[in-house]
């Protein structure tokens, strides 16, 4: 559904009236296309020293196609290295590299902070790398004119790993992630590789669910455009939809409930009658029956908790155990901001949500074992047909009420899945990442 109010606001009148009245001032985002892969404009690579990783860092941040200067009057991306700070005077030089490039930043640009996992062992050099999480957040707040800041933390002493978060991060395709952390984990020198990065998903087959319309149709397009053969599945009354979808991006559709009993056993017969086998298993489908909780029925609570939550449990776990998604794998399931902030009327939802955060965040550890990464998306509020039904002062209180002042689109979504799908992005697992533009909802 279209936002009215974000094209008034970019037009000239628009422009004075919203700053006359004191409302909010949403800039149009600078989203990835074929033209634009990455920012125009220099990548400034700056350093709060100590670094830890400094030479680590030049080597790798031209990989992510831009120029990268160590001074410019109007970066594109500022990315800085924050990886050796471990006492709180350490902090200082943060500000002193920030501060006088901060209103530099080109409209649409990225602020990206590089740490490290905060040390289990010395609580000084703990405080100071988590105090960077809070700096990130409030300067997501500040920045304005659809610009972004986040942490990337690595794992100590090593890069390895980081290439496809560092690409994402800095690139257009980020463009509704705001205020993020997100931490590395371990990498095995020789997981992950890459033999082509525009189209890392070649020879992949991905599963996408509730891919007949919404956030599942534009992940299945991204994914295909990573070069991943699609399985398009939905419920047999969207199977219309579904094959378009699935036509469109040259895929295979599969009409299936994904709750029906043996939904895992349908998926493995499908994908033994195309590719034979599973490398991508994204979990999109979704309901609501929104009422509260002293008005919901025992349809509208179950029902919820199936789609959103039981079947992802159910089909995860059958697909790991019978091998169809093995070594290398990518699993990805579909949170919400609500469920993480907990939303009134959505007590159902957002239970089911929040309990798709704690399975991944549960079986990271066992599946990392294994070279299979299993991380969330947790949207804000994306423009779908999801939230063109809710109430219309609500819907734009949703639009409005995050850092970008702007709801996200479908594309956001599935860009991120796209990253956490990618072969590259192994040192990636158990993450929730939210794609809320920094919704004020919860943390
Ligand atoms: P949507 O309603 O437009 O699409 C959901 C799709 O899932 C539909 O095609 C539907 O037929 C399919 N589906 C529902 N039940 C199914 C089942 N039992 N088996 C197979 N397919 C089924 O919703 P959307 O906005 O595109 O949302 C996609 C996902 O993102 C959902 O999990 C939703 O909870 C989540 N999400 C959306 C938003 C948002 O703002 N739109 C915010 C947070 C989270």
């Amino acid at each position: 559904m279209a936002d009215r109010y974000l094209r008034f606001a970019g037009t000239a009148p628009g422009r004075v009236l919203s700053r006359r009245l004191g409302l909010p001032q949403p800039a149009e985002l600078v989203r990835w296309s074929p033209e634009r892969p990455f920012h125009e404009g220099d990548l400034l690579h700056l350093t709060a020293e100590p670094s830890t990783h400094e030479q680590a860092l030049r080597d790798l941040l031209p990989r992510t196609g831009m120029k990268v200067v160590s001074a410019s009057a109007a970066p594109a991306v500022v990315v800085l290295d924050a990886t050796g700070l471990a006492v709180v005077e350490d902090l200082a030089g943060v500000h002193a590299a920030l501060r006088p490039v901060v209103r530099t930043v080109r409209p649409g640009g990225r602020v990206l902070v590089v740490g490290v996992r905060p040390s289990q062992y010395d609580p000084e050099q703990a405080a100071v790398q988590h105090a960077l999480a809070g700096f990130v957040r409030s300067l997501a707040k500040e920045l304005g004119q659809g610009r972004t800041a986040q942490l990337l933390r690595l794992e100590a002493g090593t890069v390895a790993g980081a290439e496809s978060t560092l690409r994402f991060l800095t690139s257009p395709k980020s463009a509704y992630i705001s205020g993020q952390v997100v931490q590395l984990g371990p990498f095995t020198e020789g997981s992950g590789a890459v033999a082509d990065w525009s189209h890392p998903l070649a020879g992949h087959t991905a599963l996408v669910t509730g891919a007949a319309r919404g956030i599942g149709a534009a992940i299945a397009t991204t994914l295909a455009r990573d070069g991943a053969r699609v399985v398009c599945l939905d419920v047999p009354q969207a199977a219309q939809d579904l094959e378009r979808t699935a036509v469109r991006v040259g895929g295979s559709s599969l009409p299936l409930d994904i709750t029906a009993p043996d939904a895992a056993e349908r998926i493995a017969e499908h994908v033994a009658t195309t590719t034979g086998t599973l490398d991508v298993l994204v979990h999109n489908a979704g309901i609501t029956r929104d009422r509260r909780l002293a008005n919901m029925r025992d349809v509208d609570w179950s029902s919820v908790l199936d789609v959103n939550l039981g079947s992802v449990v159910r089909t995860t776990q059958a697909l790991v155990k019978s091998g169809l998604l093995g070594e290398g794998a990518r699993i990805v399931a579909t949170s919400s901001v609500a469920g993480l902030a907990g939303n009134a009327g959505q007590t159902n939802y957002a239970a089911a949500k929040a309990g798709v955060a704690g399975l991944v965040q549960a079986l990271a550890p066992g599946l990392g074992a294994y070279g299979i990464t299993v991380n969330a998306v947790a949207p804000g509020f994306i423009e779908t047909r999801m939230t063109a039904a809710v109430p219309l002062l609500i819907r734009q209180a949703g639009r409005r009420m995050n850092s970008l002042g702007q709801g996200g689109l479908p594309e956001d979504v599935a860009e991120t899945v796209a990253w956490l799908a990618h072969p590259g992005s192994a040192a990636v697992n158990g993450q929730v990442v939210r794609v809320c533009g920094q919704s004020l909802l919860g943390a």
